[in-house]
């Protein structure tokens, strides 16, 4: 399991890292491109993160993760970044 609290992550698509500050769920909220459009059909079970980057800085949300950190609503995933840190 990738995602806990304390849990140093970025995305494939180039952000981050960020550390994971909080963690909810699971739920099933709508995606934000299907709600927008006016489809509310239940998404896969998912997570929402509130996490900050590494100067300490947050207000950052990752929505729509698995706890292996594949997005339920696209092909981007989370990956480990601890391994950085160690050469930052
Ligand atoms: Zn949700």
């Amino acid at each position: 399991m990738l995602l806990r609290i304390g849990a140093c992550v970025r995305t494939t698509y180039d952000t981050g890292p960020y550390i994971v500050k909080s963690l909810s769920g699971p739920c099933t909220c709508a995606s934000y491109l299907d709600h927008i459009n006016g489809c509310d059909r239940p998404s896969k079970a998912h997570f929402h993160m509130e996490v900050a980057d590494l100067s300490g800085r947050a207000g950052y949300y990752l929505n729509g993760y698995t706890l292996d950190g594949r997005s339920v609503w696209g092909n981007d995933r989370l990956i480990d970044a601890s391994q950085l840190e160690l050469f930052a």
